[in-house]
């Protein structure tokens, strides 16, 4: 069985950003498996920019993205293995791996997983009623377009309001097809004002506290009933789109029985973005659902360069303590704290997310202390920032409270 010093598994941009900068950390062997034929991960199917300011000073379409990560892979002389699709995590950093030639036992000192995410599908979502053709999410309906040229409807209905609703809006309109309308079961929209103008500025009808509750179609998807409040009404169209709602890709670690954090449903991962089996990090998309291709990019850099210097100067192994929270906090990750040297690199703040739309005061409490704290209006999924201070390294209890003020 060959062993490389380091492993990654997916080469979206935080797997690539985080090889290079395990290769410039002085690492000499980076092996990094991806199950597609290229680089790129989900940016590559993106037929719109901005990917790449921060990290390349320009502006690239998601496709050029991708081919710029694998220049910058060859140019750092990182062994990129395409069509390798790993299948198990083994306790000690062996890998069941699935390549053309069959299967495969790859082994390494430290393994880092950055899977991305995945959209919620209409199984996922519960939605019933008949099952046609051209039900898709934005993801797929994007590869369709980006690697077939292939439209498969014309008057589709998408169900949403982040980010990614708005690119799958712009998706449809720049090749051949026109939204019926855009559904947000919830009150408000997930982006916010001016964003969430944009199907209407399109000429798209956006509903919110809409939600599909029947499929109609033999074949293809013919029409949506719809409940608009307390009303119902049934919408003709030739397709559906569910966009976001997405998750971290964190099977691997469901099924290899490595430890998940239940909040942000990824892998439950210290300041590093080390797992609680020492031989695990995780970094980008799959710690939580979801940020840009630039932040996945940086995080993937700054958790590589973490993972190098443990490597080369192993920490002690102490036991992680867990960050709690109280609803309707969502998640916080790092959700693991440990104690021993501080490692150059990492996550250097707290990120969290809210299920809800609330009012009140969010704190920082260690050992019952409060060590921060701010009041405001917080909005369900939006990135909220919490800087770490250091002295969580020695602390018996880290946990963020929240008091309503409605
Ligand atoms: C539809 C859509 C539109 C978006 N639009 C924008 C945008 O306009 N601007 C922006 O900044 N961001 C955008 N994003 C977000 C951006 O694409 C992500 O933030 C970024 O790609 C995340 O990077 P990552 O490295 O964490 O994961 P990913 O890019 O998801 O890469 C994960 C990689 O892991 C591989 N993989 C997964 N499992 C395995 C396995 N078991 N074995 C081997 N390989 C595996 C996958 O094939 C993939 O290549 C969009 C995302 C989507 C889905």
């Amino acid at each position: 069985m060959s062993q490389s010093d380091v492993i990654i598994i997916g080469g979206g941009p935080s797997g690539v950003a985080a090889a290079i900068s395990m290769r410039k950390a002085g690492i000499k062997s980076v092996t990094l498996l991806e199950r597609e034929q290229h680089l790129g991960g989900a940016t590559r199917h993106c037929s719109h920019s901005p990917f790449g300011m921060l990290e390349f000073g320009r502006v690239y379409l998601g496709a050029s993205y991708g081919k710029r990560l694998e220049k910058e892979a060859q140019k750092f002389g990182i062994d990129v293995r395409y069509g390798h699709s790993v299948a198990r995590l083994g306790d000690g950093g062996e890998l069941l791996v699935s390549n053309f030639d069959g299967l495969q036992t790859l082994s390494a000192k430290r393994v880092l997983v950055t899977t991305g995410v995945r959209e919620t599908t209409r199984a996922a979502r519960l939605v019933t009623g008949d099952r046609p053709v051209g039900v898709l999410t934005t993801g797929t309906l994007q590869s369709y377009v980006a690697f077939h040229n292939m439209m498969p409807f014309k008057r589709p209905v998408i169900v949403g309001s982040e980010l990614v609703t708005l690119s799958a809006v712009w998706t449809c309109l720049s090749h051949g097809a026109r939204p019926v309308a855009v559904l947000e079961p919830r009150k408000q929209a997930l982006v916010r004002v001016p964003l969430n103008w944009f199907p209407s500025l399109m000429g798209i009808p956006f509903h919110r506290d809409a939600e599909i509750v029947d499929i109609l179609g033999r074949g293809r998807v013919e029409a949506v009933v719809v409940r608009r409040g307390e009303k119902t009404e049934t919408l003709d169209c030739d397709g559906i789109l569910f966009s976001g709602g997405f998750t971290p890709e964190a099977s691997l670690f469901m099924t290899s029985g490595l430890t998940m954090d239940w909040g942000s449903t990824g892998p439950a991962v210290d300041q590093y973005g080390r797992c609680e089996n020492p031989h695990y990090f995780a970094a980008g998309n799959v710690l939580r659902a979801v940020e840009t291709g630039g932040w996945a990019f940086r995080e993937g850099r700054a958790v590589g360069h973490a993972l190098a210097v443990d490597m080369l100067q192993p920490a002690s192994g102490e036991t992680p303590i867990k960050v709690t929270f109280d609803e309707p906090i969502k998640l916080v990750v790092p959700n693991l704290i440990r104690s021993g040297a501080e490692l150059p690199g990492g996550l250097n703040d707290f990120q969290l997310r809210f299920k809800d739309r609330v009012n009140g005061t969010l704190s920082l409490l260690i050992d019952g202390r409060s060590v921060w704290q701010k009041k405001a209006l917080w909005r369900p999924e939006s990135r909220i920032i919490v800087p770490r201070p250091t002295a969580v390294r020695h602390a018996q209890t880290i946990h963020f409270s929240f008091s309503r003020e409605d």
